[in-house]
């Protein structure tokens, strides 16, 4: 059996006055659809820590950057509601587009300092869209928690400082990136590449991986980022938007003492990819 399907706001808010009125806890994943197991980790999590969940479906127009990329999304909502029936959610939301953007819509939630590098150097206004649909989503949905994936690393610090700014009521959980077999982190772009593309993408997290460790074992992390620039050209990735070392939590320079995180961005085959890995502190030197 499919989840069932709510699209308008009113029934939504129906059914989560009656979960509150019960006192159960809400939790929200917030999609865009196209669901693979990346997104389906994130709905058995939210299964497991909450009393009812919502997976909200919404390709929403205004974090793409191009038109083009916005119209060539993937839309697969039955086959999506159907992945989803296993699972035993207790609502797919489907929001109408006129309803979350009616014509006369004018509030934009902007982060600063956090948007800025990475993403937000290559995607202007990307990270506006995101914290505003977000921030409407947790209104919407009511939600206590809500479950995000540090595939998307930059997002998930962005709305960690959205929530802890605004004093949202919702408790975000962060769930680890799903990969292919190959490595690969999964993503609904992925379906964009072709055969020969995808046997390449797999460069990419080995890659990263090995320039991790490379940094880890105390190796200059400069020189690290060069020559891990040079493989990923040497193996068919490229352009590369950008390939950082940053500080794990506000995604600018890392600070001695904090956690890090090397984070990349590159095209292959007309799609963009990004993944992101943990750097842990270098061994104390003997
Ligand atoms: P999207 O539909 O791409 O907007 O993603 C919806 C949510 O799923 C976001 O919180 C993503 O970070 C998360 N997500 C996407 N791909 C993966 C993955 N491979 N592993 C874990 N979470 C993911």
């Amino acid at each position: 059996m499919s989840a069932p399907i709510i699209r308008s706001l009113d029934d939504l808010r129906r059914q989560t006055a009656q979960w509150r009125r019960k006192g159960e806890v809400i939790g929200v994943v917030p999609t865009m659809g196209a669901l693979h197991e990346g997104h389906l980790s994130l709905v058995r999590a939210a299964r497991a820590a909450c009393d009812r969940v919502i997976v909200t479906l919404f390709v929403n127009p205004r974090q793409f950057n191009s038109p083009e990329d916005y119209a060539k999304y993937p839309r697969t909502e039955e086959a999506d509601a159907a992945l989803l029936g296993p699972l035993g959610i207790d609502a797919l939301f489907v929001p109408d587009g006129a309803e979350v953007y009616p014509s006369d819509h004018a509030t934009v939630i902007s982060v600063s300092g956090i948007s800025e590098p990475l993403e937000g150097r290559f995607r202007p206004g990307h990270f506006d869209g995101v914290a505003t649909i977000v921030t409407m989503l947790f209104n919407m949905t009511q939600a206590d928690r809500a479950f995000f994936g540090e595939k998307d690393w930059q997002q998930l610090q962005l709305i960690r400082r959205l929530v802890a700014d605004l004093k949202l009521p919702v408790e975000i959980v962060a769930c680890p990136t799903m990969r292919a077999d190959d490595g690969l982190a999964l993503s609904s772009r992925n379906q964009r590449l072709s055969a020969q593309a995808r046997g390449q993408a797999t460069a990419l997290p080995a890659i990263l991986m090995q320039a991790a460790a490379a940094i880890e074992t105390g190796d200059n992390p400069d020189r690290v980022l060069d020559e891990t620039r040079e493989r990923l050209a040497a193996s068919g990735i490229g352009p590369v938007e950008y390939l950082e070392l940053c500080d794990a939590r506000t995604l600018h320079a890392p600070q001695p003492g904090s956690p890090r995180r090397l984070l990349v961005a590159a095209w292959l085959d007309g799609v963009r990819l990004i993944d992101n890995v943990a750097v842990s502190d270098a061994p104390p030197t003997r």
